[in-house]
């Protein structure tokens, strides 16, 4: 959620705790490999979702070159008998660990800590989640996306958005002109989207709105806090254009009645604002402040590199919330459901997003946990699957891309063992992955996350958060 810069911390750690990292490569000598897969009922995901039985899909230099055309010869088949074919997933609100060197402790140190990026993107890989959006974007991140373009490292796409109003950033864009200059520095450094972030005041919010609309930058974000408690007309503006989670709005008001839903869903119509529900990370809040044993629990928790093991469970600034506290999540799940039921009412789009990589939520398993959460929100099977493929792909402004299976489309699928739009638990069901026209079967994704874990037990002693925090303060 807020907590990114707390990410950034502890990359200025003691030495000690410097780790070479394995270097693994898991792609494929024969990048040029054509697939077929056949037999296989295709659910496209387009707008009328047309599902296509028994039908032949050929993948070839990354793309979907055919459906139902001819094999070519030298195609490896896959027989998709039995099984399902959806696009690949969107996690549109993640915050990826990445190495970094925010503070200087002298000239030419870079970081002290590496992240070997194959096994932060690998936990994504496995859940089919092919496109990622980073909410907290920083050079790092654009130095993990080389590292997936080139073809060192199996990744998601990687959109990017840079904030703009986080505490510390706010020391830059306290007036309207520095709020101004920041979008255009984020513009010129390659960010592609901006995000608004908490510490904005009213006017330099409307400035970073109005500024990224000039460099034709999209604005997804926070909802000031200076906005507390004022007219909900006030902060639903034209090109704020994504809401980062339904939390930002009932952080807005006292009032989590359906008729305040409602109102929010009218207004975010009217200013083309679209909705990250982001249900799971609200959900996953209340469990923490309640007990540490659901971290421990959490699929995939096993994946999480050790550092991060060690903060949420022995630095967990949620556990040990008191009894109103708990019961504040509590209310404002409730009122994120009536939300989600609101916005479909009303006909505002909503794009799956996780808050992956802040305490409590793992990369890529979250994303399913989201969907079934919004499904008993109230959206169907179908509705739920769209907010995490064509829809996110939409807003991105890439769905003449990814978003659907269509020909021309590059190839990011999933080969399902179930029909997700019988139980939309059936996301999980995965037999193997397109990640831009490579394959990754069951097989490889097992190997590739007990690879992960193995690294993780090995060198999980070297890893204390609290340590590395005590080391951090005697800099
Ligand atoms: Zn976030």
């Amino acid at each position: 959620m807020k907590k990114f810069y707390l990410i950034a911390l502890f990359i200025i750690l003691n030495s000690s705790c410097f780790n070479k990292v394995i270097s693994q490569t898991y792609l494929s000598s024969d990048q040029e490999m054509v697939y077929a897969i056949k037999n296989v009922t295709i659910i496209s995901m387009t707008e009328n979702n047309k599902v296509i039985e028994n039908a032949t899909v050929v993948i070839q230099n990354k793309i979907i070159q055919s459906i139902n055309g001819s094999i070519p010869t030298n195609a490896k088949t896959i027989d998709g008998t039995g099984k399902w074919l959806i696009p690949g997933l969107i996690d549109m609100h993640v915050h990826t660990l990445a190495e970094g060197a925010p503070f200087v402790i002298y000239p030419t140190k870079g970081p002290i800590v590496s992240f070997n990026t194959q096994n932060i993107m690998t936990p994504y890989i496995a859940n089919g989640v092919t496109t990622i959006f980073e909410l907290s974007a920083r050079p790092e991140n654009i130095g993990q996306r080389n590292e997936i373009i080139r073809g060192d490292v199996i990744g998601p796409r990687i959109a990017l958005a840079k904030a703009i109003g986080g505490k510390k950033a706010n020391l830059t864009a306290k007036t309207t002109s520095d709020a101004r200059n920041a979008v255009r520095i984020a513009k010129e450094e390659g960010y592609e989207f901006i995000k608004a972030y908490t510490w904005l005041n009213e006017e330099a919010f409307k400035a970073v709105v109005e500024e990224a609309k000039n460099q034709k930058m999209k604005v997804v974000g926070h909802i000031p806090e200076v906005f507390h408690e004022k007219p909900a007309k006030d902060f639903f503006i034209p090109h704020f254009s994504l809401i980062a989670h339904a939390e930002e709005l009932s952080k807005q008001t006292n009032d989590y009645s359906y008729k305040k839903a409602l109102e929010f869903a009218h207004l975010a119509k009217e200013n083309g604002t679209w909705l990250i529900p982001n249900l799971t990370n609200m959900v996953s809040i209340s469990k923490q402040a309640k007990s540490l044993e659901s971290i421990k629990k959490l699929l995939g928790f096993e994946y999480i590199h050790p550092l991060m093991q060690s903060k949420w469970i022995t630095s967990n600034s949620y556990y040990g919330a008191s009894d109103k506290l708990i019961a504040y999540y509590n209310k404002l799940i409730n009122f994120h459901i009536l939300i989600v039921k609101a916005f479909k009412e009303i006909g505002v789009p909503m794009v799956a997003g996780t808050d992956a990589g802040i305490s409590g939520v793992v990369a890529g398993f979250s994303l399913h946990n989201e969907l079934k959460l919004l499904v008993e929100a109230g959206l169907s099977n179908e509705e739920a699957l769209a907010s995490a493929t064509r829809l996110g792909a939409q807003w991105l402004e890439i769905d003449d891309k990814i978003g659907t299976i269509e020909t021309g489309k590059f190839a990011d699928l999933i080969l399902l063992d179930k029909n997700p739009l019988e139980s939309i638990s059936n996301t999980r069901k995965i037999f193997g992955v397109f990640v831009n026209g490579q394959w990754i079967d069951k097989n490889k994704i097992e190997t590739m996350l007990s690879d992960i874990e193995k690294w993780n037990n090995i060198n999980k002693e070297k890893y204390d958060w609290k340590e590395t925090l005590r080391k951090i303060r005697e800099k």
